[in-house]
């Protein structure tokens, strides 16, 4: 203990303490640790708030750590050189736990000191491994937490990651597909029954997904989270569209307040309310998840409503009526697999659909508030059957309406009028050595995989 407050204490370069000798440190370190072991003078010293626990998230390009307090506080941070550093200071603050059993692994911080200063102030040290750009705040209570102080840590920027390439007009190129898993991190989603979390259910049916769209031809899938953290709702389809992408599904597993809900729903972006009470109140449970994950907590003003209707006027229409078609191709194939909620594709206003370019549908897959349903949303098996629906239909309407300049689009419009009809004993390349074309060209034009399997008197069409 007296080593580690030596340390820390001597942390804060600017500070006069700094420049005293080593031997009036030490004695002032002991007056310190005498103080804090005599429990009259502590108590006579209490601080009036503590920090209750504290929480790691690292993501691609930041790593964020989370206190929680027992009130609000006052802080600064700092950061120091040569090593490299960042002090956290907290006024009238004690830390009656420990914050040595941080998994540190994968993040840029070597180690985590703390000490006491002034018998009543607590100051954290970060010891860095590399150099990263600090941001901090403090976070006002919600349904699922208290006050938090929130310290963000971001990676250094790669130089040649901030220009963006020219967008080059492809021929031939992949359907670019966003697939989000919604929530994540800080933020757990809904918490159904045995403790089972919609951050991870949400997260294993999005990588299904993912590697669905990964081995069928003509299709390029984007993860926009791709682990257990926190990424605000603005910031989820912006990455969309960085990507360029041709499509977004969010994917969801609810809860409400009635434990019998039950069945999947599919929704698409409204602007004039919820059309139904169920889809009003997910719509906000939904959008108050940067609330609990702490970004763009005041983008759902009214600002954000008049540059959406601007927008919508502009692109949306269209870009409605795809992702209702697109929408209604999911429902159908989900009510193959699961009970549906509802039969029609819903309305909305969440805040992840506000693309005003790229069709985007919400998928809820289940309501994980349902014990029934809670417990087949946690088997893989049910994930990938959930995954396959969500792919299936959201495949369907692209081979249907193909963006143009795609693969997909090229193999529609080059199309003679050939169809195959499987008879027994086919092999995919044998067809297509039949036809006189690749094994590769007959599985894009029929929008395939090699690991798909051939039903007796199915029609391929023939490049
Ligand atoms: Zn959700």
């Amino acid at each position: 203990m007296t080593r580690e407050l030596e340390t820390v204490q001597g942390e804060d370069e600017s500070s006069p303490e700094s420049k005293i000798t080593r031997r009036r440190f030490t004695q002032m370190a002991s007056v310190l640790v005498a103080s804090l072991t005599l429990p009259a003078v502590s108590t006579a010293f209490a601080s009036s708030s503590s920090i209750k626990g504290v929480r790691l998230w690292r993501s691609p390009d930041k790593t964020r750590l989370v206190f929680d307090l027992s009130d609000n506080i006052d802080h600064k941070i700092f950061p120091l050189t040569n090593p490299q550093r960042l002090v956290v200071d907290i006024k009238d603050t004690r830390l009656p736990g420990s914050l040595s059993k941080l998994e540190l692994g994968q993040t840029p911080i070597g180690a985590v000191r703390w000490a006491t200063r002034q018998s009543k102030d607590l100051r954290i040290v970060l010891d860095l491994k590399q150099k990263v750009t600090p941001r901090s705040f403090v976070l006002k209570p919600n349904e699922t937490y208290g006050y938090r102080l929130v310290v963000d840590l971001f990676d250094e920027q790669k130089a040649t990651q901030t220009t963006h390439a020219p967008v080059i007009k492809q021929t031939n190129r992949d359907i670019v597909i966003a697939i989000d898993a919604g929530h994540g991190g800080e933020d757990p989603g809904a918490v159904g029954h045995r403790g089972a979390r919609e951050k991870d259910v949400v997260l294993a049916i999005a990588r299904d997904v993912a590697k669905l769209f990964e081995q069928a031809q003509g299709f390029k899938p984007v993860m926009i989270r791709t682990g257990d953290y926190y990424i605000s709702l603005r910031e989820r389809t912006r990455k969309a569209r960085r990507h360029n992408a041709d499509f977004f599904v969010s994917i969801h597993a609810d809860a409400f307040t009635r434990k019998s809900a039950n069945g999947a729903s599919v929704f698409t972006l409204s602007q004039r309310g919820a059309t139904s009470e169920a889809a009003r109140w997910l719509a906000n449970k939904e959008n108050s998840a940067d609330l609990v994950g702490g970004e763009d907590g005041v983008s759902l003003g009214d600002k954000d409503d008049v540059l959406a209707r601007v927008l919508l006027d502009l692109s949306m229409t269209d870009s409605q009526s795809r992702s209702e078609k697109a929408g209604s191709k999911v429902l159908s194939q989900l009510g193959r697999v699961n009970r549906l909620h509802k039969s029609k594709v819903e309305q909305a206003a969440f805040v992840v659909l506000k693309n005003p370019d790229i069709p985007s549908i919400l998928v809820e897959t289940g309501f994980i508030s349902n014990p029934g349903e809670a417990s087949k949303l946690i088997t893989r098996a049910h994930q990938r059957k959930l995954a396959r629906a969500i792919h299936t239909g959201v495949k369907e309407f692209f081979i249907k309406y193909p963006p143009a300049g795609t693969l997909i689009a090229n193999n529609r419009s080059n199309a003679g009028r050939a169809t195959y009809r499987v008879r027994r004993g086919d092999t995919l390349s044998g067809i297509a050595s039949k036809h006189s074309v690749s094994l590769n060209q007959l599985l894009a034009y029929n929008s395939m995989s090699v690991r798909d399997t051939l039903k007796v008197g199915q029609l391929l069409r023939i490049p």
